[in-house]
């Protein structure tokens, strides 16, 4: 048999295999909707939930597979790439250059995640600042998936602040102690808490930046706002030789929050915010861990967006990827 024949039997094996498989799942298919009405309501309900599912998990995949024109090969950036099969309803490549197999999710904080059918469910629970249980209740997950879905979606999160705050801008700072909530490692239980600091900057049209951090020094307030304010703001600010240093050395006009509500220098939403966000965290969560903290942060400065009417997919279009998102400023909407 010459090398001609050997790929006419091939290709015959192949259409036999696809045919024996479609016939199969045809059957299948057919026995399914002949015995539909023998199912009583639990199954009836079961099937109903499992089709959804199906249905959001092929929707979330569709809407999350990055276009062929913006893709590369995400271990070594190469863009030749051949389709790989399906997998997880997401289509995966496989790289031409280092071989390995990837999809539009990989080396994202979504990469391996399952159950794709619950995600909107679960960006919607993150709009209403649900607890872990809450959420896991809502979306029917156990309460570690919950615990991981809600730190994997809010990774980007941190990153979506303004990036230029004008006009009069507040600075303020929040103390906290550092926290281990749910580590069983006893050494670190027993360990002295250090404080962790949240330094916030705010402008009256209400863009607001923060930073989390484990100091508070000059060099720390240098680094996270000096290309952040303009020039030619009003800076308000705690009397804190920090902040008072900062402003000096960088020639800004200067002045401290007043606590008399019927002066411009009298904190409007700075203050306000870091209070709420302090009684957010230990009524809802009752302490958060330092190692999360920022998460936190971020989501509580995102939940000012989801008021504005942010959609769930937008917040898994962050959680795949920050790019598209990083240079859009971020408005806050009226909270007080
Ligand atoms: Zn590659």
């Amino acid at each position: 048999m010459n090398v001609c024949s050997y790929g006419y039997v091939l290709s015959a094996l192949m259409v036999g295999v696809y045919l024996k498989t479609y016939i199969m799942k045809n059957n299948i298919f057919k026995k399914l909707i002949e015995e539909i009405d023998e199912f009583n309501n639990h199954e009836f309900r079961l099937l109903k939930e499992k089709v959804e599912q199906r249905i959001y998990s092929k929707r979330v995949s569709y809407i999350l597979e990055t276009p062929l024109s913006e893709l590369n090969c995400p271990f070594c950036t190469h863009s030749n790439f051949i389709k790989w099969g399906k997998r997880s309803d997401l289509q995966r490549y496989k790289c031409k250059n280092c071989r390995k197999t990837f999809n539009s999710l990989t080396k994202t904080p979504l990469s391996r995640l399952r159950r794709k059918g619950h995600w909107l469910d679960y960006s919607n629970c993150l709009k209403q600042g649900y607890t872990v249980r809450r959420a896991a209740a809502e979306c029917g997950i156990n309460k570690n998936t919950s615990f991981r879905w809600r730190h994997r979606f809010l990774t980007n999160s941190k990153f979506i602040k303004a990036e230029k705050l004008g006009g009069i801008v507040e600075k303020t700072h929040l103390k906290l102690k550092e926290s281990f909530k749910g580590s069983r490692d006893k050494i670190l239980l027993n360990k002295k808490r250090k404080n962790v600091f949240i330094l916030y900057a705010v402008d009256r049209n209400h863009n607001l930046f923060d930073i989390t951090n484990k100091g508070f020094s000059f060099s720390v307030v240098k680094r996270a706002f000096r290309n952040v304010i303009n020039k030619d703001s009003l800076v308000l600010s705690e009397k804190n030789q920090q902040f008072i240093k900062f402003a000096k050395q960088f020639n800004y006009r200067h002045t401290y929050l007043s606590s008399d509500s019927r002066k411009l220098t009298y904190s409007t939403y700075s203050e306000k915010y870091k209070n709420l966000f302090l009684e957010w965290v230990n009524n809802r969560f009752r302490g958060v861990a330092t190692k999360y903290l920022e998460n936190y942060v971020a989501w509580y400065r995102a939940r000012n967006e989801f008021k504005s009417g942010i959609k769930a997919i937008t917040i898994l279009y962050r959680a795949k990827s920050i790019e598209k998102y990083r240079h859009q400023p971020l408005k806050m909407t009226r909270f007080i």
